[in-house]
């Protein structure tokens, strides 16, 4: 049999993402920092960014794009800054959010960016640490040892790493519970029926996966 992958992978859902978000707005309130603007990395920090803009009353948000980890649990050599803060902040106090720091390349990229700017103060934020990050954030709701290393699905990327973590559950033709039972096993989680069928209908359309007599196999 060919090599089987597997990884712990976690559901997140928009209610965790509320509660970790508020819990962030907390931590920063009680430090008694009072942001005037807002930096989200764009992908994965501009939902959490947007609410904690809701959250500590800016309505400054702006955002700048870091590209580092291209492919699902899959870092690609370094972080990038793809899109620069184009709007002034001199003289502002700066939060600056992402959804993890993982290895932290990209947000001690974007924080290092943002203090070029000029601005009176910068705070650093995730909402989950991983406490191999070489960067620490000023402010995280939660943090997991390294040695628990997780894949986080986000609410907002859900459909994007199911098309990418299920055809690593196709190492061998397999209906749909099937499917649904290897992610057990793999990746320790239990996506619905209808989250599979629909991830396997966008992989047919993209001409990933084919079905043939209700066995589905990659293309
Ligand atoms: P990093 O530069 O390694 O701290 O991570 C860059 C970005 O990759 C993060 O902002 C996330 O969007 C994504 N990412 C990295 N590690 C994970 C993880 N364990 N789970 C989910 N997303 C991750």
């Amino acid at each position: 049999m060919a090599d089987v992958e597997s990884f712990k992978c976690k559901l997140v859902s928009y209610d965790e993402i509320t509660k970790w978000c508020s819990d962030v707005a907390d931590k920063i309130r009680d430090i008694g920092y009072m942001p005037e603007v807002v930096v989200g990395l764009t992908r994965g920090g501009w939902v959490p960014a947007r609410i904690l803009c809701d959250e500590l009353f800016v309505k400054k948000l702006y955002a700048v794009k870091t590209e580092h980890w291209g492919v699902t649990a899959n870092p690609d050599g370094n972080a990038l800054l793809t899109q620069e803060l184009i709007t002034d902040v001199t003289g502002e106090r700066v939060l600056v959010i992402d959804d993890i720091t993982d290895t932290g390349a990209s947000l001690k990229l974007a924080v290092d960016h943002v203090k070029q700017k000029n601005p009176a103060e910068v705070m650093s934020a995730s909402l989950i640490h991983i406490e191999r990050s070489e960067y620490v954030p000023d402010v995280y709701s939660y943090s997991i040892s390294g040695n628990d290393w997780t894949w986080f699905i986000f609410p907002w990327n859900v459909h994007e790493d199911m098309r990418t973590i299920l055809p690593k559950t196709l190492y061998e033709p397999k209906n749909n519970k099937e499917i649904q039972n290897a992610f057990i096993e793999q990746f320790q989680i239990e996506p619905s029926a209808t989250l599979i069928s629909k991830t396997l209908r966008d992989l047919e359309r993209l001409g990933k996966v084919k079905e043939n007599n209700g066995l589905w196999e990659l293309q």
